[in-house]
This record gives C-alpha cells, sequence and structure tokens, in this order.
C-alpha cells in the first residue's frame, strides 16, 4: 500500500484546465480561447523574429559560458528592466532609490514581492481587485499575507466600477497594499483612465497605501509601451515607494523561458540597497538564482537599439491583431443580430474580453461547438482569428438566444 494512499486528487487549475480539457477534444472545430497565449492568423504561437535574432547572437559568442547567474539574477537584464518600465529618465532610476531582481516570470516576481512584504512590511493586508487573475488569490495568500479584495468591475456596464473601487479602498486599512494591473486587466479588460488613475494615486498616497503594481502586458494593450506604462510612471513619479513584477511572457513572447521582475521603488539609495539584501534571502532558498537563457535574450534585445525598434515593430502587430480580432467579433455579431449590447467587445483593452457570458452558456458553448474558455466568460482575442471568428459568433449567438 502507498504511504500516499489517503492524497486526494485536487481539482485542475481553473485557468490551466481549460487547456487540459481542449486537448482531450478530437473535433476538428475545436478552438482553446482558455489560455492567454498569442496565437498568429494561422493558430500557431509565435516566436518573434527578434527573439531568434537574439538567440542566434548568445549562440555565436563562444564567450558565453552556462555558469550560475547571481542570486538577484544578470545584472544587465535588471537595470534595462527598470529603464523599461519607468522610463529611461525616471528619478528613482538616476538616484538609484530603486532594486530589481530578476524573477520566474509574473508569477515568480509577484511570489518575492509577497514573501518579502510578508517579512518585513507592517501591514500584511493586501487588497486585490474583483475579480483578478486568479492566482493572485494564491500567490499572496501563500506568501503569508492576508487578502481581501475592493470592487472593480461593473457587470451591468460591463466597465469600471470606479466609485465601489473609491469607496472599498477608502475604507481600507491605512498601510494596506493594494495590487493595481498596470494596464490591460486580466480577466475584465478594463482600465482606470489617465484622470481616474490620478484620483486612485491621490487616495493611494492620502492613506499611505503600498501600491504593487502586476505588469503582465506592457505594449500589448495599446500597442505602444510608454503608453502602457503611464499608470506606473504617475505613482513613480510622485516620488513615493511601490513594487512592481514584470513579466516578458506576453510582450516578447517568452512564455516557457519563465522571465520576469521585480522592482522595488525606495526613498532613498541606502534603503533600496537594505532591501536588496533581504529580497536575496527571499530568493536563495526557494530557488537559489533564476535562469540564464531568457533574461539573455532580453537583455540582448533591450540594449540594442536596432533590435528594440524591431521588437516594438513585432509587439505592436500583435496589439494591433488583437484589436482588429475585437472589430471583426464584434461586426459579426452584429451581422446576425445577437441580441444584447456588444460594444465592451471593442472597449475592453488587451488580451481578454469579459464577454458577460454566464458559466451555464460557458458549458454549453463548450459542449455544443467545441469552444473552451474559462467558466467567468473570458476569452482569448489573442486565440482568435479571421477563420475561427464566425464560429465564436455562431457560438455565442446560440448561447444567448
Ligand atoms: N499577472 C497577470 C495579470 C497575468 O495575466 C499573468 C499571466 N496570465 C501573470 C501575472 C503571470 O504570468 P507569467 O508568470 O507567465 O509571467
Amino acid at each position: 500500500d502507498s504511504v500516499f494512499s489517503n492524497i486526494v486528487r485536487a481539482p485542475e487549475d481553473p485557468i490551466l484546465g481549460v487547456t487540459v480539457a481542449y486537448n482531450k477534444d478530437t473535433s476538428p472545430n475545436k478552438l482553446n480561447l482558455g489560455v492567454g497565449a498569442y496565437r498568429t492568423e494561422e493558430g500557431k504561437p509565435l516566436v518573434l523574429n527578434v527573439v531568434r535574432k537574439a538567440e542566434q547572437i548568445l549562440v555565436n559568442d563562444q564567450s558565453r559560458v552556462k555558469e550560475y547567474l547571481p542570486i538577484v539574477g544578470l545584472a544587465d537584464f535588471n537595470k534595462l528592466s527598470a529603464k523599461l518600465i519607468l522610463g529611461a529618465d525616471s528619478p528613482a532610476i538616476q538616484e538609484n532609490r530603486i532594486t530589481t531582481v530578476q524573477g520566474l516570470s509574473g508569477t515568480g516576481s509577484l511570489r518575492v514581492g509577497g514573501e518579502f512584504l510578508a517579512r518585513h512590511y507592517h501591514q500584511l493586508t493586501i487588497y486585490i481587485p474583483q475579480p483578478t487573475w486568479g492566482n493572485h488569490t494564491k500567490v499572496f495568500t501563500l506568501a503569508g499575507l492576508s487578502v481581501k479584495t475592493y470592487r472593480y468591475y461593473d457587470p451591468a456596464t460591463r466597465g469600471l466600477d470606479f466609485q465601489g473601487l473609491l469607496e472599498d479602498l477608502g475604507s481600507a486599512p491605512t498601510g494596506s497594499v493594494v495590487l493595481l494591473h498596470a494596464c490591460a486587466h486580466n480577466p475584465t479588460g478594463v482600465d482606470p483612465t489617465l484622470e481616474q488613475w490620478e484620483q486612485i494615486r491621490q487616495l493611494i498616497r492620502s492613506k499611505a497605501f503600498l501600491p504593487f503594481f502586476d505588469s503582465a502586458y506592457q505594449g500589448f494593450a495599446s500597442g505602444s509601451l510608454d503608453a502602457d506604462a503611464q499608470p506606473v510612471r504617475l505613482f513613480v513619479g510622485d516620488g513615493g515607494e511601490c513594487l512592481v513584477a514584470q513579466s516578458y511572457a506576453k510582450n516578447m513572447g517568452l512564455y516557457g523561458e519563465r522571465v520576469g521582475a521585480l522592482s522595488i521603488v525606495c526613498k532613498t539609495a541606502d534603503v533600496a540597497s537594505r532591501v536588496e539584501s533581504q529580497l536575496k534571502l527571499v530568493i536563495r532558498p526557494m530557488y537559489s538564482n533564476p535562469p540564464i537563457h531568457g533574461a539573455s535574450i532580453v537583455a540582448t534585445i533591450l540594449k540594442n537599439s536596432d533590435l528594440y525598434n524591431e521588437w516594438t515593430i513585432e509587439l505592436k502587430a500583435m496589439a494591433d491583431r488583437i484589436i482588429s480580432m475585437r472589430h471583426q467579433l464584434f461586426d459579426a455579431l452584429t451581422a446576425r443580430g445577437t441580441p444584447g449590447d456588444w460594444s465592451h467587445i471593442m472597449k475592453q483593452i488587451g488580451m481578454f474580453t469579459f464577454t458577460g457570458l454566464n458559466s451555464e452558456q460557458v458549458a454549453f458553448m463548450t459542449k455544443e461547438y467545441h469552444i473552451y474558455m474559462t467558466s467567468d466568460g473570458r476569452i482569448s482575442m489573442a486565440g482568435l482569428s479571421s477563420k475561427t471568428v464566425p464560429h465564436l459568433a455562431d457560438a455565442i449567438h446560440a448561447a444567448v438566444t
């Protein structure tokens, strides 16, 4: 008899489990809109040309070795990542009061940030938006923080519940950590306007909250790296402190390379260096030091202006294809006379549309049309193509009529 014989089977991950179910489906029309990974018009995963070039440069460089990186990762990568999100002219960078450590993509960077806060920050409550990316609650709870939510999405308008957000944060205890999606909120595709961000910033600073940005889609929302970084830069611009977790999964298509960064912006260089010394104590017993390959690709691209420019063009092409899918889906529903207002498909931003379809409608679409998505009605626009839009529109039409 196994010593593990009384282990209880755990449920599949609500997001990654969608792909497990999709893989089992034998229908030729099956469509996976569950996982947030970019696909081409042909439905294929995309390796950016600029990534291929960077890898070639790395392979040809005979001086490269496979030694361990330092605990905090690749120094160049860390500097360039901070510059990418905060802007080259950021006072926090110029005054050297920021510490950046390489992380295992966005998830690992969030986790390191959470673990650090649980050990060293005076307020152990983190407020996350309702709804949010499903992994946030687990990451921060297991890091040792107490997770509470603030209102974010209004199902009636399929837009931002700005009043609810201000009320909930307004009544949160002073000093709480507040998690903010830097852009392209997942799963809703709903972002505050810049004016609303400014009001959020004022509230956060007036209550001495600690903002923790999750930046998983820089460049993916608007097609512009700078425009998508505006909210983070607004907060860093006021001289206050914050954390930022970055992911290169989407914007460089480096999903499986697990490359990301955690930056902590502090008030002084001395504080930043002490914070970094403690981050090392968090990282060392977890995975010792991060992997070298993905971070080397990113650093190669970010430090070479030709490669950087080529990247921005490829990134914009991905963002534009997603935006075009929004228009095509909206048009297809309009052409079918599908009941309801579907304008939110075009208004929402980034990789996902929060359709408003309920879990019964989602289950119907999966059963009858072999379309896979999370049960909250979130669809990945990046998984759609001109060829599959009609099939999805048929399914939505049938689900709501
Ligand atoms: N945060 C958000 C909001 C996300 O959507 C994702 C990816 N789905 C992540 C973080 C982390 O992704 P990764 O660990 O692959 O970078």
